[in-house]
C-alpha cells in the first residue's frame, strides 16, 4: 500500500536521495565499491563532503566568514558543544519545550545560564514574544522549531547579542538571515538527510574567546581546520544529506520550499480548524509550526483517539501518534513530504468525521 509518512524523525527523505544512496551502496561514483567500505580520505568521498559544504553556503546563503561542518552526536552533542565554545561571560536561553530544556541543562554543566523567556506555564503551547537578552550574555539560545509541541518562531527575535539556534526540525524550510547567527545547529535526520550527521554552521570569529580549554573533540576550531573530517565522518550519513541538499536545489531551493511548505501546513491547519471532531494543539496561528502539526480529539471525542489512530493506519498514514509525553497526534511535514501525503491526511480526517 502506499504509505504517507508523517515520522519526526528519522523522517520521509525524496525519492531521489534513496535511489541515488541505494545505488551508492553499490557502486559508489563508479568505484566499482560500496558507499560504505571506501575510505573517507579517497577523493570520491572527499568530493561528496566538499559539495555538500558548498550546497549548503549556497541554498541558506551563508555569508563570508562562516564554516560548515557535519559532525556526530546529533544535536544533543550540539547541546553542549555550543556552550563550551562561546560561552565566556554567560549565556542566555529561551525555554519553548524540551529540546530547549535539554539544551539549557548542558549549558549549566558549562557555565552561567539564564532563562530569559519560557512558555512552560502553559505546557510550551506558545512562542514567548518581546525577549529581551542580557547585554553582557554572550549570545541568546532559541529552538526555532518546536518538534514535539508543534511551535515554531515565525519570527526570529530581535536582540542585541548574537543568536544560536537550534534548527534540527525546520533548517531548510524557509529562508533564514545566517548573519544574526553565530552558531546554526540541526541533526539530519528531520531535514536534511538519514540520521548519523549533524549540520554546524558557525561564525568562526566567535570563537577561541572563552578562555577554556576545549577538549580536542568538542572544539569546533578542531573539526574546521580538517573540513569535517578530524576522524571519520559518517559517511553514508554524509552523501545521503548531499542528495538531498542536490534535490532541494532542483526543486528551486529554500525560498520554493517555504512556499509549499506554507501550503501544507496551511491546508492541514485549516481542516483542523473546521473540524468538530479535531482540534488543532496550537491556538496562536502565529506561533504554529509549519513542520510538525500538533492535534487531539475535540473535547468530548476524546474516546475516539485510538479508532482514528487505527483508520489512519490503515489508509496509510504512518507516524501520525504524538509524541509520548504530549499524547494526541502528531504529522511532521518536512520538506520531503509531499503536498499529495497532506491531502491524502487530510481525506482521512473528513472521512473519520463523516463516519461519526
Ligand atoms: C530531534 C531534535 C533534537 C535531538 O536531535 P538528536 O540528533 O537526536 O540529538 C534536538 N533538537 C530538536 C529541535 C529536535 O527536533
Amino acid at each position: 500500500m502506499k504509505k504517507h509518512n508523517f515520522y519526526a524523525g528519522p523522517s520521509i527523505l525524496p525519492e531521489y536521495t534513496k535511489q541515488q544512496m541505494a545505488k551508492a551502496v553499490i557502486n559508489f561514483a563508479g568505484s566499482d565499491l560500496s558507499l560504505m567500505e571506501i575510505s573517507h580520505r579517497s577523493k570520491e568521498f572527499q568530493s561528496v563532503m566538499d559539495e555538500a559544504m558548498a550546497l549548503v553556503k549556497e541554498l541558506l546563503n551563508v555569508p563570508e566568514g562562516y564554516s560548515v561542518l557535519f559532525l556526530q552526536g546529533g544535536a544533543s552533542l550540539q547541546f553542549l558543544m555550543a556552550p563550551f565554545n562561546l560561552l565566556k561571560n554567560k549565556a542566555a536561553y529561551v525555554n519553548t519545550g524540551s529540546w530547549s530544556t535539554k539544551a539549557i541543562k548542558e549549558s549549566k554543566y558549562v557555565g552561567e545560564t539564564v532563562e530569559v523567556a519560557s512558555s512552560k506555564d502553559k505546557n510550551f503551547s506558545y512562542i514567548p514574544k518581546d525577549i529581551k537578552a542580557p547585554s553582557d550574555a554572550d549570545y541568546l539560545h532559541i529552538t526555532t522549531n518546536n518538534t514535539i509541541y508543534g511551535t515554531e518562531f515565525n519570527k526570529i527575535p530581535e536582540v542585541n547579542i548574537p543568536l544560536v539556534g537550534d534548527m534540527s526540525s525546520d533548517i531548510l524550510s524557509r529562508p533564514v538571515d545566517v548573519s544574526k547567527f553565530d552558531l546554526i545547529y540541526a541533526g539530519a535526520q528531520k531535514n536534511i538527510g538519514p540520521s548519523g550527521a549533524t549540520l554546524v554552521i558557525v561564525k568562526d570569529s566567535a570563537l577561541g574567546k572563552t578562555g577554556r580549554v576545549i577538549p580536542t573533540m568538542l572544539d569546533y576550531n578542531t573539526h574546521i581546520s580538517k573540513g569535517s573530517m578530524f576522524n571519520t565522518p559518517s559517511t553514508m550519513a554524509v552523501f545521503g544529506a548531499l542528495q538531498t541538499l542536490k534535490w532541494l536545489k532542483s526543486i528551486g531551493g529554500v525560498p520554493a520550499m517555504e512556499k509549499i511548505n506554507k501550503e501544507k501546513s496551511a491546508l492541514l491547519y485549516k481542516t483542523l480548524d473546521e473540524s468538530k471532531l479535531f482540534k488543532a494543539n496550537i491556538p496562536a496561528k502565529e506561533d504554529r509550526s509549519r513542520m510538525n502539526v500538533t492535534f487531539v480529539m475535540a473535547k468530548g471525542y476524546e474516546s475516539l483517539e485510538q479508532e482514528f489512530l487505527d483508520f489512519a493506519t490503515s489508509k496509510g498514514m504512518v507516524g501520525v501518534k504524538g509524541h509520548r509525553s504530549v499524547g494526541g497526534f502528531r504529522a511532521s511535514l518536512y520538506n520531503a513530504l509531499p503536498l499529495e501525503s497532506v491531502k491524502a491526511l487530510v481525506e482521512t480526517i473528513k472521512d473519520f468525521e463523516a463516519k461519526h
